[in-house]
């Protein structure tokens, strides 16, 4: 099988020397492209800025932007067998980029974003069968807003997860199916969780 993972955060440009990110550390998507690399699966990785090094035997596109993740997910999307995507895409982009350097005016600045496109969203509707598995981090009523995205985005397969998974090497996931509640994963370091969606997609793939 050849998988197609996101991962990390996007930097959405406001100048040429600053830009809006989050703090995601791109190990969970690293962890899933070293999963699947070690059940003998082909994996193309599509990563925003991260200073992880390469996983061997993975072909790692590193990309900047929501919109430079979009173009290059899609193209990778041709030749997928399934789509594991655990960036944290940011939501907005500057609505322009400024040439050179934004300079002080000695009064507010009013910074204009607009939204970024949904890639998630997006494959849900043009994934055909293959396995779907997203990402929710969420803090309030989790599981129902996890399981609003399961449907809105048409996953197989959605990963909830608290705000103290993001750059830690472990965490508390659960993992929801249109079927209903899988329960807690197994595992709580993201090798083992990645372990554990490579797997049920491996099962996924095979009851088709
Ligand atoms: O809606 P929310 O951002 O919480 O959904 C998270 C899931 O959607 C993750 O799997 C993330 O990779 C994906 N996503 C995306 N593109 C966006 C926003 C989220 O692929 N613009």
């Amino acid at each position: 099988m050849r998988f197609l993972i996101t991962a990390g955060p996007t930097h959405e440009y406001l100048d040429d020397v600053r830009y809006l990110a989050n703090p995601s550390s791109g190990k969970m998507g690293f962890a899933v492209a070293r999963a699947a690399r070690q059940h003998g699966h082909a994996v193309d990785l599509v990563t925003g800025p991260t200073p992880l090094r390469d996983p061997p035997g993975v072909a790692t596109h590193r990309v900047t932007s929501a919109l430079e993740m979009r173009r290059v997910s899609l193209l990778l999307l041709r030749r997928a067998d399934a789509v594991v995507m655990t960036a944290a895409v940011g939501d907005y982009r500057p609505a322009r980029r400024v040439r050179g350097k934004l300079k002080k005016t000695g009064r507010a600045l009013t910074l204009r974003l607009i939204e970024n496109p949904d890639i998630l969203r997006e494959i849900g509707r043009k994934k055909g069968r293959r396995p779907l598995v997203g990402f929710a981090l969420e803090v309030q009523d989790a599981e129902a807003n996890a399981r609003k995205k399961l449907v809105a985005k048409r996953c197989d397969l959605v990963v909830l997860n608290g705000p103290g998974t993001f750059g830690a090497d472990h965490g508390v996931f659960r993992f929801l199916t249109p079927a209903g509640d899988l329960g807690p994963a197994r595992g709580r370091t993201k090798a083992a969780v990645a372990r554990e969606i490579v797997r049920w997609v491996e099962t996924r793939r095979q009851n088709e």
